[in-house]
């Protein structure tokens, strides 16, 4: 954001974005507070619950099937530099070190199981029953098109990652880019057609073939008894583990 700055660009920050209007010159008039921008083209990077999807009605129904809450606490002595994925008989939990004071901690379970998943981060971590949490809803939904004629979904916004597999913000970061690259074209005066092609079918790549590791994520959380055979399994099967991590994270060994 800095360098978007440094080469011009306008920061409101702590604002909120509540409309949008496609004006006659097929602009978008963008409603922010009392402000009113317009603008060629617009990015909606604005998460899982998109807003800008919403007024624009492409947001489909949220499936309320998981939830997950997220919360900072004190690095636990001796935690190390680890990321923890643990399965639990409610859902599982995600640890991992922000810096060498905090540690992010993430409950995802089913609605019903959520308040007992949060006694045993209550119990296991020494958290006190008020201490604040971030819920964070829906978990997994259907993906949108990344590309509209002159809107752009990128991030969560278009498409939700399972949390599990802890690489969402790669996928925001890198579709970014990909709309850059296309809007730049776009700015240019080269064809518009193609340069939304473009960006629809490297957006597509990005994600090919991941998709099968979000629903063994979700039947990871649905049913944590057969996650955990798969895991015991994998013990003496270590091929199993390095398959998956290995379309997560191409190239690597484990
Ligand atoms: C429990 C859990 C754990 C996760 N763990 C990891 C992990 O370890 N590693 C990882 O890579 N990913 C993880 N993810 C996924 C990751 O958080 C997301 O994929 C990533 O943050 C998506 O980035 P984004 O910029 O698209 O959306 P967001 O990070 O959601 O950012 C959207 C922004 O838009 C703003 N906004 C929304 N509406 C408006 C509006 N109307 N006006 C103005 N601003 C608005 C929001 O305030 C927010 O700042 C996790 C997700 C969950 C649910």
């Amino acid at each position: 954001m800095a360098h978007a700055q440094e080469l011009g660009a306008g920061v409101r920050d702590v604002t909120t974005v509540s409309g949008i209007e496609k004006t006659k010159s097929s602009h978008w008039m963008i409603e922010i507070g009392q402000e009113r921008i317009e603008a060629r083209i617009l990015v909606g990077a604005d998460g899982r619950n998109s807003t800008v999807a919403r007024l624009r009605n492409l947001l489909p129904r949220p499936a309320r099937e998981r939830v997950a809450l997220q919360t900072h606490i004190p690095l636990p002595h001796n935690f190390g530099n680890r990321v923890v994925l643990q399965f639990l008989s409610e859902g599982y939990s995600g640890q991992a070190p922000v810096n060498d004071r905090e540690l992010n901690l993430c409950l995802v379970g089913v609605p019903a199981s959520i308040s007992s998943l949060r006694r045993w981060a209550e119990q296991n971590f020494g958290i006190t029953a008020d201490h604040p949490w971030r819920t964070i809803t829906p978990l997994t939904r259907a993906a949108l098109p990344p590309a509209h004629e002159n809107l752009f979904l990128i991030g969560d916004a278009s498409r939700v990652v399972e949390p599990f597999t802890g690489e969402g913000i790669y996928y925001a970061l890198r579709s970014g880019e990909l709309a850059a690259h296309a809007i730049a074209k776009i700015v240019r005066g080269e064809d518009r057609q193609s340069a939304l092609r473009e960006f629809s079918c490297a957006h597509a790549a990005m994600y090919r073939g991941r998709l099968w590791i979000n629903q063994i994520a979700r039947a990871a959380v649905l049913s944590p008894r057969f996650a955990s055979l798969v895991l015991q399994t994998a013990r003496f099967q270590p091929s199993i583990l390095r398959l998956l991590t290995g379309k997560i994270v191409p190239g690597s060994k484990m």
